[in-house]
């Protein structure tokens, strides 16, 4: 039997490229439902072609082809949490992942979970949910989609190691970066994202945020989670286990194998035929440390992931509301992390319950650094 799957956030670009990988799997996935944000000529193309039973967009449903379509948050819940569901991707970006994410695995619907700000806000309570419905949280990320693949048994793993490409700038100055504009910022020389993710590859904010994502995921304790830099991103991550061995997960850069891994998982299949692999071909990997100095974002990320409780929901907020202040125009490149810090500052981390108080601090931290960038004259 075919199993159904509903796609969070069908026009971006892991959506994208899910769908793609499913063309290939029509012997066992059904598309049951896609939710979209404001794209509605893309998602009508997409209902068009893929005839989903269920349709959510995230405000206005004028214009969308389709009978019932559903909206707003109440209407991704409804449809992330439909029983008809075998498995979601959760690939909506931001904070829009969370309360989808937890009504789908409170009706025992496995994730498929691209969305990492999910884990960085409340992974806590999302893991420990998880366990208690019996799901499946199943990483798209394609560093923890490399880690799940390396793991056998967790008891016997010393280390995480998460490879970063080091994004636009890892060869570049401090001056150059400084006076970077938004082009050269969303220039990622590997892979091709949405634009709040790009941004974060350039200021590694993304690496600190999967470093976040990885603890949560596999338990991991800080200090047992490393990362490189390594630019040419075919070693996707590795593990160390208690008796020195390292077993990384490689393949030329493409998210249609880890998407694919996660969704048909244990199962591996054909699907979309990558080129075959060849390391003469490849011909060099590179590795190098992280320079905090020139990358503080990284920096900050591990910090808060180490202090925990509340701290990493301040930090996201923050850094979520000064990238969108960036690709507006209105900051430079440099003041991403000088705002980020400086809120972060504001605030002491607490520990945090339940997911109404989550969204109630991240509701404030946006208004505290809005009414910051306001005072220094950027809105
Ligand atoms: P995009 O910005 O390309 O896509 C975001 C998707 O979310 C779009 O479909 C958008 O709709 C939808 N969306 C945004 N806001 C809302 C809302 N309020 N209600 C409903 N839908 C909404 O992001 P990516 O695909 O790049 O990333 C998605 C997530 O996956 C992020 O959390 C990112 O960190 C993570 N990720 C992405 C990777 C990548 O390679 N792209 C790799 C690893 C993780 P619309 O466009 O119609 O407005
Ligand atoms: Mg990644």
């Amino acid at each position: 039997m075919k199993r159904k799957i509903s796609i969070i956030g069908s026009t971006g670009s892991i959506g994208v490229q899910a769908l793609e990988v499913l063309e290939q799997l029509d012997d066992k996935f059904e598309i049951y439902g896609l939710a979209a944000g404001n794209n509605i000529e893309l998602l009508n193309s997409q209902i068009e072609k893929y005839k989903p039973k269920k349709v959510c967009v995230a405000k206005n449903t004028t214009g969308v082809n389709f009978a019932q379509v559903m909206s707003g948050e109440a209407g991704m819940i409804e449809l992330a949490s439909d029983k008809e569901n075998d498995i979601v991707l959760m690939a909506v970006s931001g904070r829009y992942g969370l309360k989808p994410t937890l009504a789908a695995i409170k009706n025992g619907i496995d994730i498929a979970l691209a969305n990492k700000e999910t884990l960085v806000m409340a992974g806590e309570i999302v893991m420990s949910e998880a366990k208690k419905y019996g799901v499946n949280i199943l990483p798209v990320d394609s560093e923890h989609s490399a880690i799940h693949q390396c793991i056998k048994n967790i008891n016997d793993v010393s280390k995480l190691i998460i490879t970063a490409s080091g994004g636009p700038f890892l060869n570049k100055s401090a001056d150059e970066m400084e006076h970077s504009d938004i082009k050269q910022v969303l220039n990622h020389p590997r892979w091709k994202m949405g634009k709040k993710i790009t941004v974060d590859s350039a200021t590694l904010m993304n690496k600190g945020l999967e470093v976040i994502e990885a603890h949560h995921l596999f338990g991991m304790a800080y200090d047992d989670i490393e990362v490189v830099i390594h630019p040419q991103s075919v070693v996707h991550s590795a593990v160390e286990y208690k008796d020195g061995s390292v077993i990384a997960q490689l393949g030329l850069p493409s998210m249609h194998i880890p998407i694919q891994y996660a969704i048909t998982y244990p199962e591996r299949v054909e699907g979309i035929k990558s080129k075959s692999f060849s390391f003469a071909e490849v011909a060099r990997l590179d590795f190098e440390k992280p320079d905090f100095d020139k990358f503080p974002c990284l920096k900050l990320a591990l910090e808060v992931g180490r202090v925990g409780y509340s701290a990493p929901v301040i930090m996201n907020a923050a850094n979520e509301e000064a990238v969108y202040a960036f690709l507006n125009g209105l900051i430079n490149y440099n003041d991403i992390y000088s705002v980020v810090q400086k809120i972060y500052d504001k605030f002491s981390p607490s520990k945090l319950d339940d997911i109404d108080s989550i969204f109630e601090l991240d509701n404030e931290v946006r208004c505290v650094t809005k009414e910051y960038l306001a005072k220094i004259g950027v809105v």
